[in-house]
């Protein structure tokens, strides 16, 4: 699904990736862990396309496709989905429209037809229960106001839409009370499919015990630097990130 190789990526003329490799096979879940500020949120913006955000050495493909030079719009309809661990606000269009346009837009692309109002409007009501949200926010301007762990939600409503199949959840857990914490793990567990991939950045193996997990890769300065089972997720709840990355530099 997802392979990088040996990708340098600057931001701002800083080095922020270094020699990162990473691959995802087809229906696995990938974990990566590691202290803040070491370039995860920055991994999930290269893979999306953001702009800034460019691969200077190395390569990533996608489903086998070089992603240089594609844009973040065409890397959507491709099926990468990013939730994002700051999600933006838009003040302005409402929750349900801009879900619908981000879905026919995709429609589109894998040559489905577009949805109408009604037709979409059912299709979002059978997903809001999965996620804990109700109808009301639907009709609010999107993420205007919502609290941190309503906009989370918000973004894994968009994934439950989108059907991605590469789906990378930056952070998704944080800002979220125990329950949902819970309810979202449930949902993501519910999304495994054999041609789905998901990348989940997290520092709490909390949420991962809703999950099945193939491999916990732990990074520092800029790349990965062990990668073990869940039991890696559980040594570094107990240790920190200081004795494993000591152990593997
Ligand atoms: P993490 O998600 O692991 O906490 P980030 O990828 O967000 O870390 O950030 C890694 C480093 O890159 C940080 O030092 C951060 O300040 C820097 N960085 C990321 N994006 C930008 C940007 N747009 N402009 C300047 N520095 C950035
Ligand atoms: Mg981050």
């Amino acid at each position: 699904m997802l392979d990088i190789q040996h990708i340098e990526v600057g931001v701002e003329g800083k080095k922020i990736l270094r020699d990162f490799s990473l691959s995802i096979p087809n229906g696995e879940v990938h974990v990566i862990m590691g202290p803040n500020g070491v370039g995860k949120s920055t991994l999930s913006s290269t893979i999306t396309g953001k702009a800034g955000y460019a691969v200077s050495q190395g390569k990533m493909l996608f489903e086998g496709k070089d992603l240089t030079g594609i844009s973040p719009e065409v890397r959507a309809r491709m099926g990468i989905f990013l939730a994002m661990q700051h999600p933006i606000e838009i003040p302005g269009v409402s929750t349900a429209e801009v879900l619908r346009m981000s879905l026919n837009e995709i429609r589109t692309y894998r040559g489905e037809e577009r949805l109408d109002p009604f037709d979409f409007v059912e299709l979002l009501e059978s997903k809001l229960d999965q996620v804990g949200l109700s109808r009301e926010y639907m009709q609010r301007f999107f993420n205007d106001g919502f609290s941190g762990g309503e906009k989370k939600r918000n973004e894994v409503l968009q994934m439950l839409l989108l059907e991605p199949k590469l789906c990378i959840l930056d952070e998704i857990d944080s800002g979220l009370d125990i329950d949902s914490v819970k309810l979202i793990g449930e949902t993501i567990q519910k999304m495994k499919h054999a041609d789905r991939s998901f990348l989940l950045i997290t520092h709490y193996p909390r949420l991962l015990e809703y999950l099945e997990v193939d491999k916990v890769h732990v990074m520092t300065g800029g790349r990965i630097v062990t990668s073990g089972g869940i039991e890696l997720a559980h040594q570094l709840e107990k240790e920190g990130y200081d004795q494993i990355t000591m152990q593997a530099s």
